[in-house]
């Protein structure tokens, strides 16, 4: 078992280093010491449930926290409440991020997941393997692209410093897929673009 000044030492030389105060909170170091800064990603309701826990996280040392009203099409919380949040958070000390899945999650079937309402459904239309077979989740399709434009947009306004925007950018149901549409609108786009015909798709 290494002693604490080794382990210090050795995740310093490693690239980061955590520093410690009496009370085994992580603090800013100084100098040419690299710090390790803690963020923490909570949902709103999971804040409003527990009234302690802004005060746990920021008494752990957490520096910002991530908090996500718009995801997978639908909004979860209002503008309204992000911003209520937001100022609850930076009252505790922390700064404010948002999270969104602009493209949703993957999912392997041809039913909609039920994390995705029906309107998402209708707007996001489902995207095609190179076998054919359909799948609900990640969508590149014009209506989810508009909607999450749309929605970063009213991110934008309660000033979250970062916007982060979540995986699956990868555009398959699974990294063991080839990623991409393969229906027939963009299989008509991706022929025009390179100015391929149709007889010319699937001829390797
Ligand atoms: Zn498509």
């Amino acid at each position: 078992m290494p002693s604490r000044r080794t382990f210090i030492k050795t995740t310093a030389a490693g690239g980061t280093c955590l520093l410690l105060n009496p009370f085994g909170k992580a603090v800013s170091g100084g100098g040419s010491n690299p710090i390790r800064i803690y963020h923490a990603s909570i949902s709103i309701d999971a804040l409003k449930k527990d009234p302690d826990l802004a005060d746990i996280l920021a008494g752990a040392g957490v520096k910002c926290v991530w908090t996500a009203c718009f995801f997978q099409g639908s909004w979860h919380h209002t503008i309204e409440e992000v911003l209520e949040w937001n100022k609850f958070i930076e009252k505790k000390g922390m700064q404010v991020a948002q999270i969104t899945i602009p493209l949703g999650h993957p999912s392997f079937t041809s039913s909609a997941p039920d994390y995705m309402p029906p309107v998402a459904v209708d707007i996001w239309k489902p995207g095609m393997r190179p076998d054919g077979r359909t799948y609900y989740g990640v969508s590149l399709h014009e209506g989810a692209t508009r909607q999450n434009v749309e929605a970063v947009k009213k991110i934008k306004t309660t000033d979250p410093g970062i916007i982060f925007l979540d995986d699956d950018f990868r555009l398959a149901p699974s990294p063991a897929d080839i990623g991409g549409c393969f229906c027939p609108i963009h299989q008509k786009a991706f022929l025009e673009s390179h100015g391929y015909s149709e007889a010319q798709w699937g001829i390797c």
